[in-house]
C-alpha cells in the first residue's frame, strides 16, 4: 500500500473512483458506494469540488440501492438537486442531475408512503397519495431511468400514478364506510377503474371486496333495525338456528339469518360482548376463588398429614433409644 503515499491525493482519487466504477459493473452496489464515497473525499482535498459532488451524489445512490432504502434514495435526490440540472451522470446508463433528483425523490416518497397507506389510513395520507400521482404522470415517461437499481423502479410511472390515485380513492373510501356507507360506494368504485387502468388485480379484488361489504344490508336479529356495512356495522353471530326458524324467518328481506348465524348490528353486538364479558369475568373471579380455598384446604391436610408422619418416625426411633438406655443400665451408666 505504501506506493500510494507518493501517488498526489487526485490520483488516488481517480484510481478509487475507476474501482467503484468496475464494482458498479458487478451490481457490487455497497461497494461500489464505499469507494465513491473515498473517492469524494480524496477528490475534496485535492480540491476537485465537482468531481467530489459527482462521487459523493453515486455514492448515495448505489447505497440506496444496496438497502432499497427510502432515506439513501431522498439523501441522492437532494445531493442531486443542489448540482447543475443538465450536468449528465453515468449509473451507467446517462442521467441528468435534474432527472436524478425528481426519479429519487418520487421513489424515495412512494416508498416511506407505502407504511402510511397500510397503517395510517388517512385523508393526509390519501392527498400525499394523489400529489405524488401528479408528478408521476407529469414525469411523461414510460420507465424510469433508475430501473435496474431500484426495485419500485420496475413498475411504470403511469402505471404508479393510477395505482397511487387508487390507493388516495380507496382510503376515502374506508373513511366514509364508517360514517356514510353509500357515499363510501362512489370512492371505492372510482378506486376500482385506477386499479383496472393499471390491471393491479391484487388491488383491485382489495377495492371490490370492500365494496361489497360496504354496500351490503341485514337487519338486526336482536332490534329488528335495517344496517348497510358488513363487519362494519353489522357482524354474524353463531347461533342454533333451528329449521323452524330458518323456514319463517329466513326469507326476511333484508336477511336477519345467514346458515348458522343471525345478524346482530354493532350496536346490538358490541352490548351482547359487554354482557358476556361481564358475566365471563364473574365465573372466572369465582373459579379463582374456589381454587384458592382448594388450595389453603390442600396445605392443611399436608401440614396434618406432615405432623403425623414426624410422630410415626419418632415412635419408630423410640425403641432403638430404649436399647441404649438398657445397654447404658448394663454398663454401669457408661457407654
Ligand atoms: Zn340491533
Amino acid at each position: 500500500m505504501s506506493w500510494k503515499v507518493w501517488k498526489s491525493p487526485e490520483e488516488r482519487a481517480r484510481e478509487e473512483f475507476d474501482k467503484a466504477v468496475s464494482l458498479r459493473n458487478q451490481k457490487k452496489w455497497g461497494d461500489a458506494a464505499e469507494h465513491f464515497m473515498k473517492a469524494a473525499e480524496l477528490f475534496k482535498s485535492a480540491g476537485k469540488t465537482g468531481d467530489a459532488e459527482i462521487s459523493l451524489v453515486l455514492s448515495s445512490l448505489y447505497n440506496a440501492a444496496a438497502k432499497q432504502s427510502a432515506d439513501d434514495l431522498l439523501t441522492c435526490s437532494s445531493l442531486a438537486k443542489a448540482m447543475k440540472p443538465d450536468l449528465v451522470l453515468t449509473i451507467p446508463q446517462k442521467i441528468t442531475a435534474s432527472d436524478l433528483a425528481k426519479e429519487a425523490e418520487i421513489l424515495g416518497r412512494e416508498m416511506k408512503l407505502r407504511e402510511s397507506w397500510t397503517n395510517n389510513k388517512s385523508e393526509e395520507t390519501a392527498k400525499e397519495c394523489e400529489e405524488l400521482a401528479k408528478e408521476l404522470y407529469s414525469l411523461g415517461k414510460d420507465e424510469f431511468l433508475l430501473q435496474g437499481l431500484i426495485e419500485a423502479a420496475s413498475e411504470s410511472p403511469m402505471s404508479k400514478a393510477n395505482k397511487l390515485m387508487g390507493i388516495a380513492s380507496l382510503i376515502r373510501g374506508e373513511i366514509l364506510v364508517l360514517s356514510d356507507p353509500e357515499k363510501a360506494s362512489d370512492h371505492l368504485s372510482q378506486a376500482m377503474g385506477y386499479f383496472r387502468l393499471g390491471a393491479n388485480e391484487q388491488m383491485i379484488k382489495e377495492a371490490e371486496e370492500i365494496a361489497r361489504k360496504s354496500a351490503k344490508v341485514g337487519k338486526c336479529w336482536f332490534c329488528g333495525r335495517i344496517v348497510q356495512g358488513e363487519e362494519i356495522h353489522f357482524v354474524h353471530l353463531n347461533a342454533e338456528v333451528t329449521p323452524y326458524i330458518k323456514t319463517k324467518y329466513g326469507g326476511d328481506s333484508p336477511q336477519s339469518i345467514e346458515g348458522s348465524t343471525v345478524i346482530a348490528c354493532r350496536a346490538c353486538s358490541s352490548a351482547i360482548e359487554g354482557v358476556s364479558d361481564r358475566i365471563a369475568k364473574a365465573y372466572y373471579d369465582q373459579a379463582v376463588r374456589m381454587m384458592m380455598e382448594m388450595k389453603e384446604e390442600l396445605l392443611a391436610r399436608i401440614r396434618a398429614l406432615e405432623s403425623e408422619i414426624s410422630i410415626l418416625k419418632g415412635m419408630q426411633r423410640a425403641p432403638i433409644d430404649l436399647g441404649r438406655e438398657m445397654r447404658r443400665e448394663l454398663r454401669g451408666g457408661v457407654v
